[in-house]
Formats: structure tokens, C-alpha cells, sequence
């Protein structure tokens, strides 16, 4: 090294970096297999499915997962947007739970409320950010 050697210090006040994809998913590996351990019937009762194999259900349940949560992790980390938007596929298929929920507004006070919220196995709900 010597002389000209680099000394690379981190400072202690460098943001960390958000959470990557492969952060989101492996988080959500863990929610959504918690969710199937619970219900062994969750298989049958996916308002998709058909087409789907168990395994490629879950793989499915885990992206989607990955994406609901990453998404009110960036909701809170802009400023200027108002919130996030609940928004319900609007069919036959949508449960009672998640119509009551169908066109809410979470602003950016209540995304602790959201994230506590743990939505079941099947969901096809959406999360619209709104400025
Ligand atoms: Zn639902
Ligand atoms: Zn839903």
C-alpha cells in the first residue's frame, strides 16, 4: 500500500441503502410460508390457482409480497406523496376484508397502520401511490 494506499473510512453518517429486491423477497419467503403453515387448505382457496402449481403459487405469493411491502417502503421514504391508494380488483373473487379496504387512502401517517396489516394468501390487491 504504502504511500499513496487508499484509507476508505465509511463515515458514520452515510445513508443506508434501502432494502434490495432480493432483501424484499427473502423477507417475504418468510411471511408468506408463515401464512401457508397456517392454513393447510390455502392452496384450494386461491381465488387464482387453475393453471398453478402449489410451488409455483407460492413463488407467486412471495413476489407479490415482496412487491406490496417494497412498495410502502419507498411510499415512506418520498415525501411528496400524499399516500398510498387501496385498490381492490373489484369482482366477485375480492373478500369481505379486503373490500372494506377497497378505494382507502392511507396517507403517509397511517403507512405504519398498512405495514402492521398483513394481508392473506391470495390478495390481488394493489397499492396506488398517490401524489
Ligand atoms: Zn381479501
Ligand atoms: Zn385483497
Amino acid at each position: 500500500m504504502g504511500f499513496f494506499g487508499r484509507q476508505k473510512k465509511r463515515p458514520a453518517s452515510e445513508p443506508t441503502l434501502p432494502p434490495s429486491m432480493a432483501e424484499f423477497m427473502k423477507a417475504a419467503s418468510y411471511e408468506i410460508d408463515g401464512l401457508i403453515a397456517q392454513d393447510p387448505d390455502w392452496y384450494a382457496k386461491l381465488p387464482y390457482g387453475g393453471a398453478m402449481s402449489r410451488e409455483e403459487a407460492r413463488e407467486f405469493e412471495i413476489e407479490k409480497r415482496a412487491l406490496w411491502r417494497r412498495i410502502i417502503a419507498e411510499a415512506f421514504a418520498h415525501r411528496e406523496l400524499k399516500g398510498l391508494r387501496w385498490i381492490t380488483r373489484g369482482d366477485d373473487l375480492v373478500c369481505p376484508e379486503c373490500r372494506l379496504w377497497d378505494g382507502h387512502l392511507f396517507s403517509r401517517d397511517n403507512l405504519p397502520e398498512l405495514t402492521a396489516l398483513c394481508m392473506h394468501l391470495g390478495c390481488r390487491c394493489e397499492l396506488k401511490p398517490e401524489r
